[in-house]
């Protein structure tokens, strides 16, 4: 569908928003001529709309604009500035451009009036801003040379910039990556979530090695990036009751209501002036504060609703892949569906479309089941506002929504009590048990008698008390569902959706892989690497920015010795970096002639960075045990680990505190520390990983088979010419698809073995000293206390050496075996290096732009639109 400016619209006063009243300034109208090209009067001056010029083309318009932010915006004097306000006044600056794109960007968008797709995300995990800006805006050299004149470093006031850390891990940083590919490819997608006073928590090490926990006051200096958008509020209401009417209607009254303010964060695309837009929402007290007590002399009384209003985005619930039923976090999900979903039919009235048109015009996708209550509030809206019938509403939310599933491990799978949701959604648990009603009617007349059939496939587990399976909701509202690699998507099918696929059919269940964004995840992060890539395919950097096959053409160049040579440099120098890095946050040197073997991502059971700690204390024993004379043909490893744990996850954080102990005993020890060193580096965010990744030779991604829905560090390692250790799971499998088996090394047992290897350990338990005595010794000498006190990690040990859920004794030796080929192979550095460029040869499936265009093709039918 192509959309054309409606001519009846031009020169009308913009439509009115909200409850307020907007006009046109005198003299500001935008108007559209005979050929249908528009114009854009500013003031005295016309101008066409592709013809305003940039700001800051050149380095005395950039200095200039930066010098003027510094007087104006921070009312500061040019000879008394910091880093840090010269970044601020640098991000201002950057920011100009942004809104000019942004704002024509939406102009067009609500003039053209195309099918938009909107991302429904609870986490976005942004990381920087400012050089992603610089980049995507092509404004990079100039910032850096304009800078430069100023006295003052671009890099150095990049460092300067605090990460949005608004999200866990991968699911965030998916929606992120998500949103520049849908920028860059000029598609009319917007996100929303929600404005987390404080992000993901910051992770010290405390004096005894463990995890602790401190908030993260990423606003504390103001954030450029954002616009608070004081006119774009809504009433969200919680509580109260509802009296159901004819009609499967109901009236919802009562209860409290808070009001959502919309933040919008401008997303650039990558060469092009598409600029997208995130909408954040803030929870604030309908009426600043309670007058009557205030009045009386209860000040506390008076400020207690504002307080409660406050706290609904005050934080992020740092918990990943797992649930925990609170209350409050129920109430971020449905403040933050109920804004969203307003503020979707406000903009999709302004078409003045009938209702039954909205999935034609609207695509909402839900990432992960979070955003499930997006459902029933589209039925309220159509049913109890909008009149319309209940099937007919059905309808219209079934062609308008599309779900994402991203795990099918059973404790993150969402689940919330009957009675919480009575309480706070009594108007949605009606509606949910009214939905559950008709589906299972059909269900029965489709396998009449299969009672078992009907309690899986229910909205409601039975139990006590009852709870209500959100992914099963999710499904049924949903037009299509999607896992995120081939495996899961397959998992998904055949086991905690098997039920729906026989309902629905096959075609209602698909795949769409995960990826990266290569600005940030290539170009960005690895500058040497990109500049190489481009100089040695004679291309510019765009071409394969954009289309990330293009990296194939490195292929013909693995035979290449100056190329090789180039490669490794590149690689070397990037290990540099984060030596410095290290040197900066821990003050120890670290031998950049040692392989680099990496573990960055979530700490968690299933992600077994317990199993590569057995590993690396494996290896130090091992190393212990021989004469001096053999050690001379070990060749050094550095091993380093980060990742964050959820607070209350106990033995994720005892891992931590195994890794950080054993690190202090390693690293100390004269006869092994320049053969083997740990590093745990605390805090682990976006702008860690961008030093991180590109100075990896191996990273590993070791899973238990079946658990690891799709990765998508494994993307990230890949791209920038690391190697994959791996067991055959989740996208991995489709990496070595690409690379070739040979270029990654597997290890493990497959996902068919997990479910009869876990049957066997809890019926037919085998001492671990007879099923794999290499771990058994790892794990005496941990419990004999070589590594501090033994007595700590006990109830970590005894997860391995009693259930074993997560197979870390079925693994242990193919996993010690695989390390063993991952040392052979590094001995020839040039086949390590021809193996190395020829996995980022073939990355270009892993682009998250071609992630999009699946969604946008396959599933929400919009299409770019070019801005002028
Ligand atoms: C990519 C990324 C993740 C996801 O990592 P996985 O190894 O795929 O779980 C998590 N956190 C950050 C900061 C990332 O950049």
């Amino acid at each position: 569908m192509t959309s054309t400016i409606d001519p009846s619209s031009i020169g009308k006063p913009p439509p009115k928003r909200g409850r307020r009243h907007v006009r046109t300034l005198t003299g500001y109208t935008p108007e559209t001529d005979e050929q249908g090209k528009e114009k854009w009067l500013r003031g005295d001056e016309t101008v066409w709309r592709s013809s305003i010029p940039p700001l800051h083309k050149d380095v005395p318009a950039i200095t200039k604009s930066v010098v003027n932010h510094v007087h104006t915006s921070l009312a500061r004097q040019a000879y008394n500035l910091d880093d840090l306000g010269a970044y601020q006044a640098a991000a201002l600056s950057v920011r100009d451009d942004l809104i000019l794109n942004w704002n024509d960007t939406q102009l067009h968008y609500s003039r053209t009036g195309p099918k938009r797709a909107y991302y429904l995300s609870l986490e976005f995990l942004m990381g920087r801003t400012l050089d992603n800006a610089l980049l995507n805006l092509g404004l990079k050299e100039q910032y850096s040379d304009g800078i430069n004149k100023l006295g003052f470093n671009l890099e150095d006031l990049l460092e300067q910039e605090r990460d949005a850390g608004l999200g866990n891990g991968g699911l965030g940083r998916l929606a992120a990556c998500y949103l520049d590919s849908s920028a860059s490819q000029e598609l009319p997608v917007w996100g929303y979530g929600l404005r987390y006073k404080y992000g993901i928590f910051k992770q010290l090490i405390g004096p005894d090695g463990s995890q602790l926990e401190a908030p993260d006051p990423w606003l504390e200096h103001d954030n450029p990036w954002e616009l608070p958008r004081l006119d774009v509020t809504y009433e969200v209401r919680f509580y109260g009751h509802a009296e159901r009417l004819d009609n499967m209607k109901a009236l919802w009254s009562g209860g409290q209501e808070v009001l959502a303010m919309a933040y919008d964060v401008m997303i650039p695309g990558y060469d092009t002036k598409s600029t997208n837009n995130l909408r954040l929402w803030e929870s604030k007290p309908k009426r600043g504060f309670d007058l009557q007590s205030f009045n009386a002399g209860d000040y506390e009384r008076a400020v207690e609703s504002s307080n409660s209003a406050a706290a609904i985005t005050s934080v992020l619930y740092p918990n990943d892949h797992t649930t925990f039923g609170k209350e409050l976090r129920l109430k971020q999900q449905y403040f933050w569906t109920a804004a969203s979903l307003a503020d979707i039919v406000r903009r999709f009235k302004n078409l003045d479309k009938p209702l039954t048109e909205f999935p034609d015009y609207v695509a909402i996708q839900l990432n992960d089941t979070h955003p499930t209550l997006a459902i029933p509030e589209l039925m309220r809206i159509l049913v109890d506002e909008e009149d319309l019938s209940w099937d007919t509403a059905w309808q219209i939310v079934t062609n308008t929504f599309f779900f994402t599933n991203h795990t099918v491990l059973p404790e993150a799978l969402e689940k919330w009590p009957v009675p919480l949701m009575e309480n706070l959604l009594p108007r949605h648990m009606q509606i949910i048990f009214d939905i559950n009603m008709i589906f299972l009617q059909a269900v029965e007349k489709m396998f009449p008698g299969d009672r078992e059939k009907l309690a899986r496939m229910s909205l409601i587990e039975e139990g006590f008390p009852q709870n209500i399976r959100m992914a099963n909701l999710a499904c049924i509202g949903s037009r299509k569902v999607n896992g995120v690699a081939e495996l899961h998507s397959e998992l998904v099918r055949i086991t905690i959706m098997k039920d729906f696929v026989d309902f629905y059919g096959v075609s209602k269940f698909s795949n769409v892989t995960n990826g990266i964004t290569p600005r940030r995840w290539l170009d960005q992060c690895n500058p040497g690497l990109s500049s190489l890539i481009s100089e040695t395919l004679g291309i510019p950097k765009a071409t394969f920015l954009k289309d990330l096959y293009k990296l194939e053409g490195l292929l013909k160049f693995v035979d290449d010795p100056v190329f090789e040579k180039k490669w490794a440099v590149v690689k070397q120098s990037n290990k540099e970096r984060l030596a410095n890095y290290v040197e900066n946050i821990l003050g120890v040197r670290i031998n950049t002639n040692a392989m680099f073997d990496v573990q960055i991502k979530r700490l968690h059971e299933y992600k077994r960075q317990t199993l590569n700690i057995m590993g690396v204390i494996h290896r130090y024993l091992t190393l212990k045990a021989m004469t001096p004379e053999e050690r001379k043909k070990v060749n050094p490893k550095v091993v380093f680990f980060a990742g964050k744990a959820a607070p209350g996850y106990y033995i994720a954080k005892l891992t931590i505190r195994l890794i950080i102990n054993a690190a202090r005993i390693l690293n100390a020890d004269p006869e092994t520390k320049d053969l083997l060193s740990l590093y745990f580096l605390p805090d682990y965010s976006v702008s860690l990983a961008e030093v991180l990744i590109p100075a990896s030779d191996i990273s590993q991604h070791i899973s238990t088979a079946g658990t690891e829905a799709s990765g998508t560090s494994n993307m990230k390692f890949c791209l920038n010419g690391g190697l994959l250790l791996g067991t055959v799971d989740g996208a991995n499998i489709e990496i070595a698809e690409e690379v070739g088996e040979n270029n990654v090394f597997f290890f493990g047992h497959l996902t068919p073995a997990v479910e009869d290897l876990r049957y066997q350990h809890m019926y037919h338990p085998v001492p671990i000293e007879e099923k794999c005595p290499a771990l058994a010794n790892v794990l005496n000498e941990i419990s004999a206390g070589r590594f501090g006190d033994g007595g700590v990690y006990e109830p970590l040990l005894n997860t391995i050496r009693q259930t074993d859920y997560y197979l870390l004794t079925e693994d242990f030796d193919s996993y010690i075996a695989a390390l063993k080929m991952v040392d052979e192979a590094y001995q020839d550095r040039v086949e390590w290096i021809k193996k190395s460029i020829r996995t980022t040869a073939k990355m270009g499936k892993f682009s998250s732009d071609r992630a999009i265009q699946d969604y946008a093709q396959e599933y929400w039918n919009i299409e770019s639109t070019k801005i002028n």
